[in-house]
């Protein structure tokens, strides 16, 4: 079996079956390219098919998402649910509300979402979905409407055992609590664990607000102890503003680093001082205002529209904004500047390119579906309270989250240089150990 010859024709197959997806062809590259060791010393995950059936979703769906405005207009928007792999477990991943969001940004993050989830060792299959709704400037009520429609045509592909969503960009707990609402309302259950990122009240997890920014700060914690070097006295920098950056900022100032700049789509923020994280969670998430009220507010910030936070010299990046939203020109700059560490917060933020100016500057550059696995890992802690109808202090859950990042560094570094690598190329690791737990379920599944 040519294995080479074998990825390359699956990968064309992947492109020809989906043509104007190249978020979903960029994620599927990048986990192939990566499988030739794996499938050389199993040619039997070759032989049946194993790589053809992991890009293709055992289900896609698309529906109309039909809500009236405050102004009495009905607009529509479009609905997905991509239910890619179930051999691990339930189909589990986020919701993503965004004006970008289309059936390949879905594919792609429900790719990503398999390996991930594999890679936290809990019984979670992979899934994602969303709209390309835009809940910024909408009321709540709007977005009730809107989560209430959404969630009537979704809640007949749900269930505790079959489809388990969560939140992503656009999606919080406001959000997750009308969704729920409906669900709880069609269906006359109260079936807890049908949602995660639920609010701690009512049958949410300690922690799961934190736990993917932590999570990420953990897993970059990691690869800086293998060198020796760890956050504290590091200037930091962390793209975004949502709640994966506003968790990864609080981490790393626990830990004794400084992080000097942050951003959103409107523009980045620069504070010699340390980002105020009182400030800017005050300014994102009570007042949802632009971030250059953060330099408004507090004497010696800086506010740029212009440029990107990957201008700022620092030591430690960790991109928790969206996909490739950091480019090789961006990497060449910050390898120039003496970064030592990159973790993916977000999903795919890092193009292609720019992962491998940083894999071949050697940069240590840890992958979303390691970095950022810390959420979903939560997710699944949550779903386990919900089974036993328990409730686990903060200290127990984090402690948990923290054990779970240990263990996917873990086997990162042990199964990139398992299968002839560097144990440093975690992007060899994370792919190649996720692709052998979901390859033996699906091989013992038929
Ligand atoms: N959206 C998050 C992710 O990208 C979390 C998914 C979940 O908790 O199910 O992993």
């Amino acid at each position: 079996m040519d294995v080479s010859a074998h990825i390359e024709a699956v990968y064309a197959e992947v492109r020809r079956r989906d043509p104007g997806e190249p978020e979903f062809h960029q994620a599927a590259a990048e986990v192939l390219t990566s499988l030739t060791p794996a499938l050389e010393r199993h040619p039997e995950y070759a032989e049946t098919g194993i790589l053809d059936r992991l890009c293709e979703p055992e289900r896609q769906l698309m529906f109309r998402v039909p809500w009236v405005d405050d102004q009495g207009s009905v607009r529509v928007n479009r609905g997905f649910r991509v239910e890619f792999n179930s051999a691990l477990g339930p189909y589990k991943g986020g919701l993503r509300f965004h004006p970008s969001v289309n059936l390949g940004i879905v594919k792609f993050l429900g790719f990503e979402q398999i390996f991930k989830n594999a890679l936290t060792g809990m019984a979670i299959g992979g899934g994602k979905g969303g709209s390309d709704f835009d809940p910024k400037g909408r009321s709540d009520g709007e977005v009730m409407r809107f989560c209430q429609s959404f969630m009537t045509e979704l809640h007949r592909h749900l269930g505790e055992h079959t489809d388990v969503p969560a939140g992503d960009i656009g999606v919080g707990a406001r959000e997750i609590g009308y969704l729920f609402g409906q669900y709880k309302r069609i269906t006359n259950r109260y079936e807890s664990g049908v949602l995660t990122g639920k609010p701690v009240a009512w049958g949410g997890s300690q922690a799961r607000t934190e736990a993917t920014g932590y999570g990420a700060v953990y897993f970059a914690q990691e690869m800086l102890a293998t060198r020796g070097e760890g956050f504290e006295g590091r200037r930091v920098v962390v793209s975004g503003s949502g709640n994966v950056a506003v968790y990864a900022v609080e981490k790393v100032h626990d830990l004794g680093g400084r992080v000097v700049a942050c951003s959103d789509s409107s523009g980045y923020l620069v504070d010699e001082d340390g980002i105020d994280l009182e400030l800017l969670k005050e300014i994102k998430e009570v007042r949802r205002s632009r971030i250059s009220a953060y330099a408004e507010a507090k004497p010696g910030a800086r506010f740029s529209a212009r440029g990107t936070v990957y201008d700022v010299p620092c030591e430690i990046v960790l991109p928790c904004a969206t996909q490739n939203e950091l480019r090789r020109e961006d990497a060449v700059a910050l390898v120039k500047k003496g970064v030592r560490a990159v973790a993916e917060g977000a999903n795919m933020p890092c193009t292609a390119e720019a992962v491998d100016v940083f894999q071949e500057a050697g940069i240590l550059f840890g992958p979303g579906k390691a970095a950022n696995a810390g959420g979903v890992a939560t997710s699944a802690l949550e779903m386990q309270q919900n089974a036993s109808r328990d409730s686990w202090t903060f200290e127990e859950t984090e402690s948990r989250l923290a054990k779970v990042m240990r263990g996917v560094h873990a086997q990162c570094r042990e199964t990139a240089e398992a299968y002839g690598g560097s144990p440093d190329d975690y992007v060899r690791g994370a792919n190649v150990a996720g692709f052998l737990k979901v390859a033996e379920a699906m091989t013992a599944q038929g």
